[in-house]
């Protein structure tokens, strides 16, 4: 049986200088972190859960919804000193979710102010430029991708990278192989039950080799005759 406990994200206190598990970025206080039993810290990116976007706690109807619309979601936990226990800061969930949460809750102005906030904010993280130049390789090298994904797939790429000062080098790097990777994650989320699986608490190995067929399939689909030699 798999556990269908909450995913929970802790936003690390810093106490002691930690990295990442896989990738070995530096956590230092304030760093995002899932746990893995007996092995320790990983960042978010490596988690598989970068994807997913931050709704603070406060307006309890928009959790909710925003929660049910999620297939994917995570608690989002800090330690308070003062109060010697965790305590909850808000959820991550899909952009998807928050968009028809937000569309359900319209008639509350506070939603809509924050709404508009959170898309500038949303807007102001991305390198316009990058992204463009993105999404037009990942149509070059994946012509048949349903109409507006590049985009989707270069927007995700840019903020993974944005934050990272020393990886960003070589995140923005626009080679066929990095375009690949990003086209791959992207399809494991939006085009299998990879989401679904890990919401299930699946561990990514596991879920990964699940989905790796259908993942080839959708890749090999969307690259069109690009590879066929001809
Ligand atoms: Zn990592």
């Amino acid at each position: 049986m798999k556990q269908s406990d909450d995913l929970k994200v802790f936003i690390s206190t810093g106490d002691r200088d930690s990295a990442c598990c896989e990738c070995g970025e530096a956590l230092g206080r304030g760093a995002w972190i899932t746990l893995l039993e007996g092995k320790g810290a990983l960042c978010l990116a490596c988690a598989d859960l970068d994807h997913l976007i931050f709704l603070p706690s406060g307006n309890t109807a928009l959790t909710r919804r925003a929660r049910k619309h999620s297939i994917l979601s995570a608690v989002v936990l800090k330690w308070s000193r003062a109060r010697k226990r965790y305590e909850r800061q808000g959820l991550l969930v899909e952009e998807e979710a928050i968009k028809r949460a937000e569309a359900e809750c319209l008639d509350d102005g506070e939603v809509r102010a924050r709404r508009r906030e959170r898309e500038a904010e949303r807007r102001a993280e991305l390198d316009r430029e990058y992204v463009e130049r993105f999404a037009l390789r990942v149509r070059e090298f994946f012509p048949a991708c349903p109409s507006g994904r590049e985009k989707a797939i270069a927007e995700h790429a840019c903020r993974k990278y944005s934050g990272r000062i020393g990886r960003s080098a070589a995140g923005k790097s626009l080679d066929e192989e990095a375009i690949r990777l990003a086209v791959t994650a992207h399809v494991r989320h939006a085009e299998t039950r990879y989401d679904e699986l890990l919401a299930k608490g699946y561990d990514r190995g596991e879920a990964r080799e699940r989905v790796e067929e259908e993942v080839l399939r959708v890749l090999a689909k969307w690259e069109g005759d690009h590879h066929s030699g001809a």
